[in-house]
């Protein structure tokens, strides 16, 4: 008998939100989904979820989506519905008028992490075959790519190490520059767990978040360390495991190369990178520091944890390299328990990476300069590919307010509010002539689109998603696009209109596509995730027939490991008579990033407004009251928040999260970016502040 509101039948698919990756049994009463339920059988959350999951789906659905492509000539014109087949072949016709008029790099192609593998994989295919350029960038950018960065040139692979089940055997865990209990609560739970059984923990971060102390947790220490000073505080732990012979030798001299460790212990040895010394750069009390490294070092099994915290700075390649040399120097990879764990923001973040979507890097992290990978995509795609790298976001906005870029493809991703100095962003889209975005609802950079096509969100198509732990699982159609084609589908008419054939049945043939052309993917396939109970953990190939759950374990993937010097470098973004405070920005449980999902269902009523957190002392100095509106300005911007006064922060360091457009974190962020990889420093803006009587 089925009750009024009883579910007739359900789908299993893999949440949208975060890194962790969590499946869901989607519940239906006909075609109408009445229930999310976290699988019991998930490999990534086996059975749990977070109020993201379970509640915040109804987007899908929500009134305000965009279900019709639409076109207008100019930015001030009005919307004008239209057919796909018409929108598709203006877009084209615009795309290939640009070329025509200002060169073949004159335009390029945005991927999505919120988009499944399958589609952000056409979407490189798109620009690189369709438009002939190697302009294709990914919202990655903007958070992870130190990871991708900092891992590969020191273990050789851009990706985590362990499973998130590898928590349950470490014996102390550094959380650094992250706040699992809030952005990636599923693993938090298991986390929290190890900690109850006796496992210590070492909280590196500017916040008092809820795991430094908590009813039920209580962080062994807490280095409240400087926004902005991550890669000194890590050396000068670095030193103390080096001088006090903490240094796993046996590892090293098996597993790393020694020409390059010897300089390290020689570098980090010195005195000026000792705790003592660099306590005035990172505000951390030396005897705590000098505590918590010789806890990490000595007692067992290591682990470390890190988030945006870290990769978000003008430093964070080099931190995220400062990571993996704690690893190795202590021996803590290649088993379960240890290793270096990126907690990746968004559901498909890896993933995004994995297939191709920098500038410089085809699937599976080959560099487009070398002949025999790009003769490989060649011989496959039937086109000629460029062995130059093309241009990443910044530079994409940079050349487009100087005249040389015109025409970007933006698939599920608002630069205007996620990307840092919104004034800027926006002065280079006005800039451009053909601005075509794809996205579910009508977001901020909608505003300066020429076209719009109705994106599908995750209930609406069938793909992949990789977590945080490279885990591959499988997405499913649950309902139908309300649009009429998912994304990937409308990728291919867009190749297609441009003159690149482009024609698959299902997304289960571009996987077997991607396998066919990437190593690290040679064993996946749709039938294989679902013989292995719905997902699998990349490397898998001949050599891993079922997948990777720990990496490194015999040798590093590129041989021996490789220590890299982490010299501190200071940040533009410095406190100074005219900006003394620094801002810092983070996530809420409830919200997720720029909340264009969440703030459509039911979670806003957790979280109505962004605030700014500022510590009592500075409060009073500005004669600031709770609740009072703050205007927070810097040197490219000036945004308005409300108060909250709370010693969770340090005196001198104010904190908010950007969950809400007209909070605007974004308008007063600069252009200083992570020295190898361009990462906004989204973590460290020199501010002041001052009581405004309204916003
Ligand atoms: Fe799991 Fe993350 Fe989704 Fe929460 S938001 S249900 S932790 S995948």
């Amino acid at each position: 008998v089925i009750m009024m509101g009883q579910p007739e039948h359900s789908v299993i698919t893999t949440c949208a939100y975060c890194g962790v990756g969590c499946a869901f049994k989607a519940e239906l009463k006909g075609d109408k989904v009445v229930r999310m339920v976290p699988w019991k059988d998930g490999q990534a959350n086996r059975g749990h979820s977070c109020v993201k999951g379970r509640f915040a789906w109804g987007y899908a659905t929500h009134k305000d989506r965009i279900t019709k492509p639409m076109i207008r000539a100019s930015i001030n014109d009005p919307w004008r519905e239209v057919s796909w087949s018409e929108a598709i072949n203006h877009a084209a016709s615009e795309l290939k008028r640009i070329q025509a008029k200002y060169g073949r790099d004159s335009i390029g192609g945005l991927t999505s992490s919120r988009c499944t593998n399958e589609e952000t994989y056409l979407v490189q295919k798109l620009v690189r075959a369709a438009f002939g350029t190697n302009n294709v960038d990914t919202c990655a950018r903007v958070c992870h790519s130190p990871t991708g960065y900092g891992l590969k040139t020191t273990l050789g692979e851009s990706a985590g190490t362990q499973t998130f089940d590898s928590v349950m055997f470490t014996d102390v865990v550094i959380v650094m520059g992250a706040n699992p209990s809030a952005a990636h609560p599923v693993f938090a739970s298991r986390l929290k767990r190890r900690l109850r059984e006796g496992a210590k923990l070492i909280v590196i971060d500017p916040r008092s978040i809820e795991l430094v102390d908590s009813p039920h947790i209580k962080a062994d220490y807490h280095l409240p360390v400087r926004p902005g000073t991550n890669t000194a505080l890590l050396t000068s732990m670095a030193h103390v495991i080096a001088t006090e012979g903490l240094i796993d030798e046996a590892f090293v001299a098996e597993r790393c190369e020694l020409p390059a460790f010897e300089q390290w212990r020689a570098f980090v040895s010195q005195p000026e990178n000792s705790p003592e010394a660099m306590a005035e750069i990172t505000g951390v009390p030396a005897a705590d520091l000098r505590a918590a490294a010789r806890l990490f070092a000595t007692h067992g099994n290591g682990s470390i944890y890190y988030g945006l915290g870290v990769t978000e700075h003008s430093q964070g390649s080099t931190t995220v390299m400062a990571i993996a040399n704690l690893a190795m120097a202590t021996g803590n990879l290649g088993r379960e328990g240890v290793g270096v764990n990126p907690l990746r923001g968004q559901n498909n973040v890896q993933g995004s990476c994995d297939m191709g979507s920098f500038p410089h890097e085809l699937p599976g992290y080959r560099h487009v300069s070398d002949d025999a990978v790009r003769g490989e995509f060649e011989r496959d795609w039937g086109v000629t590919l460029q062995p130059e790298p093309g241009l990443r976001i910044p530079n994409m906005f940079d050349a487009a307010i100087s005249g040389s870029f015109k025409g970007l493809y933006c698939q599920g991703e608002d630069i205007v509010q996620s990307d840092p100095n919104t004034q800027h962003v926006a002065a280079a889209l006005s800039a451009m002539e053909c601005v075509i975005v794809q996205d579910i609802f009508l977001n901020e950079t909608a505003k300066y689109a020429h076209v719009f096509l109705p994106g599908s969100s995750f209930l609406e198509k069938d793909g992949t998603f990789t977590n945080a732990e490279r885990r591959v699982s499988r997405v499913r159609k649950v309902m139908e696009p309300l649009g009429g084609l998912s994304d990937w589908e409308a990728t291919c008419e867009l190749s297609n209109a441009m003159g690149y054939p482009m024609h698959y049945k299902h997304p289960s043939e571009i996987m077997d596509e991607i396998a066919r052309l990437t190593p690290t993917f040679q064993g996946v396939s749709f039938a294989k995730i679902d013989e292995l109970g719905g997902s699998v953990q990349w490397p898998c190939n001949e050599q891993a027939p079922d997948g990777t759950p720990t990496m490194h374990v015999d040798e590093f993937v590129r041989g021996k490991g490789k220590f890299m010097i982490t010299k501190y470098v200071p940040s533009d973004e410095r406190s100074t008579r005219k900006f003394p405070l620094l801002l810092t920005t983070g996530r809420i449980l409830s919200q997720y990033n720029v909340g264009a999902q969440t703030r459509r269902t039911p979670n806003v009523m957790w979280h109505k407004e962004d605030l700014l957190e500022i510590h009592p002392q500075d409060a009073e100095d500005r004669g600031i009251l709770q609740g009072d509106w703050v205007a927070v300005q810097s040197r490219v911007g000036e945004t308005v928040l409300r108060a909250d006064i709370t010693e969770r922060v340090q005196p001198g360091v104010i904190y908010t999260t950007f969950h809400f457009p007209e909070s605007g974190a974004n308008v007063v962020t600069t252009d200083s970016a992570d020295w190898a990889t361009s990462c906004p420093e989204y973590k460290v803006t020199a501010v002041q502040a001052r009581r405004v009587t309204q916003p």
